[in-house]
């Protein structure tokens, strides 16, 4: 039987070829079954008409009906502004519109009577509507006093071709009316009744024309918990399918290196997360499949040694293993931190970065071939095609929402068997996304700091503060301790930002005179050695200031650096905020971030710097960032759209996430192929979803 959904919009009545070529352009609808999904992003509930003067707050939506006058253009001829007075028997109230000004001449009639629909501004201490919506009253017009109206997003280029959100509801109407007892149902019967779920083809009719808001809530519910499940089928059975087929190297020896370097060479007690992990990790690598574990733990929560003694169990088997950092400057720190850890272990190390030179390039060329180098760490260029690995056993890449799923791929492509794979992350992802960003890797975290560490203490200041700022500093560098002060660096105009740095050193300069104070300077645009040249200065503790742009927000770590002033910190994001704090607070002082900003703040910026003050939890924080940003932004994992869910908040819906998943699992270890007559539907509605789709289970 043909799919019905599967007709091109262009034949459903009301569109025709051009329209359709739009549609598809604009909004990527190119079947009855595209526009079946693409739902209202709000609902106008027009159930109510209020009168002028009940307007008194700015927060919920208005229908009014009165009459518009008293329209005028103001400012200069190439108008910027256009006002009119809209007034029922109650009282009357501004409108302002910016732009589409020719076109409101001739739209308002005198003694005609207009449904308004808005929210209200406040402006002066009074309200007024910003480009309301408004359209001659029609009594008749059943959308007016009838219940809940969808809002579809709109382009510019389709409202010009007729395609606004009314025509597109117009559009859906239509639609459900040819589709009528040809929705089919996707998810199991047995769910349904279990689940206590809308059916399907109820569902689509109502979340585009609820009846109610109680049967727009239970459509809401039926469509989102669908998309998580099947979200959920995916990651799950991907994962299955790995562990089937993804055999890797047996780790079970726990040799002389790993032994000794506990033994011998541990600096300190490990906390019992990090023994917790290590565990974790030791019973994957022992198991013949290949591990695939998302390591998350906050900013100096003690990664590293945990890599490093995951590697050790590779060395201990006969194997090689590589660790890759986001920097140049990363890289190299943890180099120098793994040799000293090594100490006398017999372990030959190398480090491989763009900047290598070709002597070295060539021996590590060799000696990676022949096997005789064990263990190498290196940026980007370890994923280059010449280099060659005899045997790499495991891979760690650390804060790996830096890399690109491709470019981890392309590690675990070295061997003709996958190696083992270690991601790391410092930006702790909120549970929601951990079960569907990475809902396929095993998580392990590390939710404990070492022994000792305080608390950073977080203090916003507006630049009038900025005296106090400065002496602040004044006293922290007589204690002997040393200073961050960073920059923002945004893409669009790097040359700006540099100005930025540079006057801000040239200021600093001044108030931190020379040879009192000793100041180095890292940016993004300075050569490989002027940067390291620079940075260990830093380290040595020849300079007491660091001015840097956001290149130190990765992995350094410098334990007298008690100080982190963060300049425009309000043009930071959450995520990179709480990174760039965490590069302090490292050694047993007291540590401190000073954000600074302009007095005038955007709502998302004060709440930023608010939570920022208010919590150092890494998850806190995160689920704050999520629920500014959505999932698209929180992490540079993922191309946006790839978790976009249309109706779910991942911001809101741990629950159900939570829930779904659970169902999934259940119904994947009941039934890992669909193949009981119950789940038919599943099936045929799995493959639906995702059957265009790249493999992309395999993360990591
Ligand atoms: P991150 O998780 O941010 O990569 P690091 O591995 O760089 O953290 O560790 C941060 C600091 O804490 C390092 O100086 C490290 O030596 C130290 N450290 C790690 N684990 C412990 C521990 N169990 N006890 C004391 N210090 C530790
Ligand atoms: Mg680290």
């Amino acid at each position: 039987m043909p799919n019905l959904l599967d007709n091109k919009i262009e034949f459903l009545k009301g569109v025709g070829p051009k329209r359709a070529a739009l549609l598809n352009k604009e909004a990527g609808i190119a079947s009855f079954g595209d526009l079946l999904n693409y739902f209202p992003f709000r609902y106008i509930d027009k159930s109510h008409i209020y009168k002028v003067s009940e307007v008194t707050n700015d927060q919920t939506w208005f229908q009014l009906v009165g009459e518009v006058s008293a329209l005028r253009v103001h400012g200069s001829p190439r108008a910027t502004r256009v006002t009119a007075t809209f007034s029922d028997d109650s009282g009357s109230i501004e409108l302002v519109w910016f732009k589409g000004l020719k076109w409101l001449k001739e739209k308002f009639l005198p003694g005609q009577r207009y449904v308004l629909f808005g929210k209200a501004s406040a402006f002066n201490n009074k309200f007024n509507f910003v480009h309301p919506d408004v359209e001659l009253f029609d009594p008749a017009d059943q959308s007016v006093g009838g219940v809940l109206q969808g809002v579809y997003p709109t382009t510019e280029n389709m409202k010009n071709m007729g395609l606004g959100s009314k025509q597109i509801a117009r559009l859906t109407k239509t639609l459900l009316q040819q589709l009528e007892g040809y929705i089919p149902e996707t998810l199991p019967e047995y769910l349904i009744l279990e689940e206590k779920l809308m059916r399907r083809s109820q569902a689509c009719q109502n979340i585009h024309w609820p009846t109610n808001n109680h049967s727009l809530k239970l459509a809401t519910l039926r469509l989102s918990f669908e998309e998580y499940f099947f979200f959920q089928l995916r990651l799950i059975s991907g994962k299955m399918q790995r562990e089937r087929t993804s055999r890797s190297f047996v780790f079970q020896r726990i040799g002389a290196l790993f032994n000794e370097f506990y033994s011998r060479y541990l600096p300190f007690e490990l906390t019992e997360a990090q023994k917790k992990v290590i565990r974790e990790i030791r019973h994957d690598l022992g198991s013949g499949i290949q591990m695939n574990r998302l390591l998350q733990g906050d900013v100096g929560s003690g990664k590293t040694i945990v890599a490093l003694m995951a590697m050790l169990i590779a060395l201990d088997n006969g194997y090689q293993a590589a660790f890759m950092a986001p920097t140049e400057i990363l890289a190299t720190q943890h180099y120098h931190s793994l040799k000293k850890l090594l100490g006398e272990l017999p372990v030959s190390l190398a480090l491989l970065t763009g900047s290598s030179k070709a002597t070295e390039r060539k021996l590590i060329d060799t000696t990676l071939q022949d096997g005789s180098l064990h263990l190498i760490v290196g940026t980007h260029a370890l994923i280059e095609d010449n280099v060659v690995f005899s045997k790499l056993g495991l891979v760690i890449i650390d804060e790996q929402h830096r890399f690109g799923v491709a470019q981890r791929a392309k590690l675990r492509e070295k061997n003709d068997t996958p190696p083992h794979m270690l991601v790391m992350t410092a930006t702790p992802i909120p549970r929601t996304l951990a079960m569907t960003q990475y809902g396929d890797l095993d998580v392990s975290v590390i939710d404990e700091l070492p022994p000792g560490r305080k608390p950073i203490k977080t203090i916003h200041l507006y630049q009038h503060q900025r005296l106090r700022m400065l002496s602040f500093v004044r006293k922290q560098l007589a204690e002997g301790r040393q200073v961050y002060i960073v920059y923002p660096l945004i893409k669009e105009s790097e040359k700006l930002d540099l100005i930025n740095l540079q006057e801000g050193y040239e200021s600093l300069l001044r108030d931190f005179p020379e040879p009192q104070y000793q100041i180095c300077v890292v940016h993004g645009q300075m050569k490989t050695e002027d940067k390291d040249w620079e940075m260990q200065r830093f380290v040595r503790g020849q300079a007491h200031i660091m001015v840097a742009t956001t290149v130190i927000e990765v992995g350094v770590d410098i334990p007298n650096a008690s100080v982190m002033v963060i300049e425009h910190a309000d043009r930071f994001g959450l995520a990179q905020l709480h990174q760039l704090r965490g590069r302090v607070g490292r050694g047993a002082d007291q540590s401190y971030c000073l954000l600074m900003t302009d007095f005038k703040l955007t709502a998302d910026g004060k709440k930023r710097m608010l939570t920022m003050v208010n919590s150092t939890d890494g998850f806190e924080i995160a689920a704050v960032d999520l629920e500014l940003r959505g999932p698209g932004d929180t992490q540079g994992t993922l191309q946006s759209g790839q978790l976009e869910f249309k109706l779910g908040n991942l911001a809101k819906d741990e629950k159900l996430i939570r829930h779904t998943r659970g169902l999934a699992q259940k119904l994947l270890t009941a039934d890992p192929a669909l193949m009981q007559p119950q789940h038919a539907v599943v099936k045929t509605a799995f493959m639906q979803r995702y059957a265009t789709e790249i493999d992309w289970g395999s993360i990591g």
